[in-house]
């Protein structure tokens, strides 16, 4: 099976329909239809299922470092700012905010 590199293509190897959906757990794959996830999760060569998890783990480990990294930034541009002056009790209540909401976000990412 001769299959390009179109991404718009079913992830499963022996077809090249136009995609439909992604798989709901990793969100990695593509496929045309339920029948092929199914052939593609129970593959003997690199089934699917094998993979599924840690791809999704990855991102997800993934995604929180550059949630981090954002949120070092924004404490960084914080402490720019005093709250000694007008543009200082202007910026950091807006700062302050977004740094809450990505805590918010980090703590419910701990389980
Ligand atoms: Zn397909
Ligand atoms: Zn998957």
């Amino acid at each position: 099976m001769n299959k390009t590199n179109n991404i718009a293509q079913c992830d499963w190897k022996e077809c090249s329909n136009l995609i439909k959906f992604s798989c709901s757990v990793c969100k990695d794959v593509q496929y045309c239809s339920k029948e092929c996830q199914k052939l593609d999760w129970n593959t003997p060569i690199n089934p699917h299922k094998k993979i599924c998890k840690s791809l999704k783990l990855k991102k997800e480990a993934y995604e929180r470092k550059l949630i981090e990294e954002l949120r070092q930034n924004y404490m960084t541009e914080l402490s720019n700012y005093s709250d000694q002056n007008l543009v200082g009790r202007l910026v950091r209540p807006t700062l302050e905010s977004i740094i809450s909401d990505i805590d918010i976000f980090l703590e419910k990412e701990i389980i």
